[in-house]
């Protein structure tokens, strides 16, 4: 047998080189995949005014990108010296530039350094390694690739873009994962992978049995290496690290750098190239909530949160016109609040941000544009007043919270004809999004009416708010969640 088991005493302590620290306009845009910064503030128009809700045009449309100004030259897909057969899958998914994390990675991967990719949750990171992986291995017919994922869905999910990004490209993936019979792990090993996608577990049984040949992998991909370390993978990453040649690349990609992660690079990276984009808030260590609640009563439903919460809480409203006017409102209830959107001066703005940061307001109500790249720690509490057209947008607003202790709550308001926003983000987060609950005197989603002037969709029997809340407490919109 082959297999190759080196142990990893000669580790490089590598100085990490910290290539790029983000900027102001990053800060302001490492979620959204189109450029845009503060103060090329794009709103939709009031909502109340104009349309129902659902038909107000998502903020990413009412400015086309070529009008935005950028002050740093725009990357694309072709500056990177892809063969034409990885353009042509990289345009078929539907990807027109790289995120700012691709932006950044791909090049010094390609280049065969070692990265460390640091960016939250949603911003393509999956791609940021895949792309320089499958150009580095067109035509090679060995195991030149090991990825490791924390957990079976998100090895699924690397598997699905090698695939697609890669398939016309001769890759060729195998997937290694925990809780499917092994004789599906044989069959997908002596079909000549030239990727492997695995989860370290099962990984690691099968190098213990010498069932799989990890001596010519030129490239080790650790993704999620936080939720590996939450998971308690460390120990059988470096088991795996251990047995892969010592001359290969790493390519590591995470949210944050808790300690143990940090160390898996000093000691098994080369001089890895640093690249962080934006803030790397955790995430997933928000606590969050979904309350359902019909639109004429989410201002009682606010001041009744306001009123029970101590902290710092960072309230989202989609309009400029909605900022102001509820914080007239809460303002009426003696809370000391400030606001912050695109038409207001800079030192107004400025002013609004220095206030909440220094505790003299302890609320703030923004529009979201406005509130990218605010840099505040310790916000208790992130309400989504109006739930976010964009999936990203929700998760760079929860990222506002629990920036600095591993706690936070973030609430979003879930009106009738948010349900398919809430499904978006539940495609991108995954099942880290709770269930829809509705709060005790609110009307829930199956009986709030649909919203006035949408075309079509009226009529439906039982869809008036005829029967009363009920009080159903803890209630849930029982079986209402039929998309997932
Ligand atoms: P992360 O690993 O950072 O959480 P993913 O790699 O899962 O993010 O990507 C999130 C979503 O963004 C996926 O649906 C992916 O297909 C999409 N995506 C990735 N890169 C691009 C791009 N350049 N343009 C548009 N969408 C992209
Ligand atoms: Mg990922």
């Amino acid at each position: 047998m082959r297999r190759i088991s080196r142990p990893l005493d000669a580790a490089t302590h590598a100085e990490f080189a910290f290539l790029h620290l983000p900027s102001r306009s990053e800060l302001a845009n490492f979620v959204g995949f189109e450029s845009d910064s503060l103060s090329t503030e794009k709103e939709v128009v009031p909502t109340e005014e104009v349309v129902p809700t659902e038909e107000v045009v998502p903020a990413e449309e009412v400015v086309p990108a070529e009008e935005v100004v950028s002050a740093e030259k725009e990357v694309t897909f072709h500056d990177f010296a892809f063969r034409e057969s990885i353009l042509a899958s990289i345009e078929e998914a539907g990807f027109v530039k790289p995120t700012p994390i691709q932006a950044k990675s791909i090049g010094p991967a390609l280049e065969g350094k070692d990265v460390i990719g640091l960016a939250q949750t949603g911003t393509g990171k999956t791609a940021a390694f895949a792309l320089p992986i499958i150009q580095r291995l067109a035509g090679r017919p060995d195991l030149g690739a090991l990825v490791l994922a924390p957990t079976r869905e998100l090895a699924a999910q690397i598997t699905v873009m090698f695939n697609q990004l890669g398939e016309d490209s001769g890759v060729r993936v195998a997937t290694i994962v925990g809780g499917v019979p092994m004789e599906q792990d044989y069959a997908a090993l002596s079909a000549w992978p030239n990727v492997l996608v695995a989860t370290p577990g099962r990984l690691n049984d099968h190098i213990g049995s010498d069932n799989v040949f990890l001596s010519e992998v030129e490239i080790l991909a650790i993704d999620e290496a936080d939720r590996m370390h939450d998971m308690g993978f460390i120990p059988q990453i470096r088991d795996i690290i251990s047995v892969l040649p010592r001359n290969r690349q790493t390519l590591m990609f995470t949210a944050t750098m808790p300690d143990d992660v940090e160390q898996i690079a000093r000691k098994s990276m080369k001089d890895p190239v640093r690249i962080q984009i934006g803030v790397t808030a955790p995430a997933h260590r928000a606590k969050q909530e979904l309350l359902e609640v019909a639109e004429d009563d989410k201002p009682r439903l606010l001041l009744k949160l306001l009123g029970e919460s101590k902290g710092r809480v960072l309230v989202f409203l989609r309009t400029k016109r909605g900022v102001d006017r509820l914080a007239r409102r809460v303002d009426r209830r003696r809370h000391k609040v400030g606001r912050i959107h695109g038409d207001l001066e800079q030192n107004e703005r400025d002013r609004a941000i220095a206030d909440f940061r220094d505790g003299r307001c302890r609320i703030l109500i923004a529009t979201d544009i406005a509130a990218r790249g605010l840099d505040i720690s310790n916000i208790e509490h992130v309400i989504n007043y109006d739930f976010p057209h964009n999936a990203e947008d929700y998760v760079h607003r929860i990222g506002r919270t629990a920036r600095v202790e591993a706690s936070g709550l973030a609430t979003s308001f879930v009106t009738r004809s948010d349900r398919r926003a809430v499904s978006e983000v539940r495609r991108l987060i995954g099942d880290k999004l709770p269930r829809t609950v509705c709060p005790e005197g609110h009307t829930p989603l199956a009986e709030q009416s649909e919203p006035e002037r949408k075309s079509g969709g009226r009529g439906r029997p039982g869809g008036g708010r005829g029967r009363s809340g009920g009080g159903s407490g803890s209630g849930r919109s029982g079986g209402r969640r039929r998309r997932r």
